[in-house]
């Protein structure tokens, strides 16, 4: 089994990533440039063991490898990684380069609705890790985005894969309805 052994900025650093915006903010995502020129999105792991906070780069747990913890060196749990949150500045990079398809979640904190499908998005992101990507995107906060995809109402639900929009889901639906179509998505010929 392949094993991350690295969940802290120092180690991520080892692995010759190195950090182009120091998160302040734990939930605005760290991107590290990597060797081989490629840019890495991080995750947010806390570890159950310690509560240690473990920065581990995405597309190391999307392909499988299992990240441990960088201060007691247990197993963090990969399904607690929370949905990405995403911004007009990071949009490109963390979605529309997405190696894996996107379920973006546009949302808004006066939105009652978006509270419901939130509860699903996490759900799904822990089930679909190393399948599906799964972003959050504040349209308040967000406007050139949101306007550049034409949101017109929340909660709505993007699909994007290879830099695409496939499928959009306006309005709550249930988990199973939107499970169902990502997985038409992840199952089309055309990826
Ligand atoms: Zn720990």
């Amino acid at each position: 089994m392949r094993f991350l052994h690295f969940g802290t900025p120092v180690a991520v650093r080892s692995q010759s990533c190195r950090s182009r915006a120091p998160a302040r903010h734990p939930e605005r995502p760290v991107r590290y440039w990597c060797r081989d020129g490629s840019m890495s999105v991080v995750a947010t792991i806390r570890c159950a063991n310690c509560s240690a906070t473990n920065r581990v780069p995405r597309e190391k747990l999307e392909q499988g490898f299992k990240a441990r913890c960088g201060r007691c060196k247990r197993p963090l749990p990969v399904a607690a990684a929370a949905p990405l949150t995403v911004t007009d500045a990071t949009f490109s990079a963390a979605v529309e380069q997405s190696p894996l398809p996107v379920l973006v979640d546009a949302w808004a904190a006066w939105c009652g609705p978006c509270r419901m499908i939130a509860r699903m998005v996490d759900e799904l992101a822990a089930e679909l890790v190393g399948q599906v990507r799964v972003a959050k995107l504040n349209v308040d906060e967000n406007p050139a985005t949101a306007s550049r995809f034409a949101i017109r109402s929340i909660p709505t639900l993007l699909v994007i894969a290879g830099g695409r929009e496939v499928d959009r889901i306006v309005g709550v639906q249930s988990k199973s309805a939107i499970r169902a179509r990502l997985e038409r998505v992840l199952t089309s010929p055309r990826r």
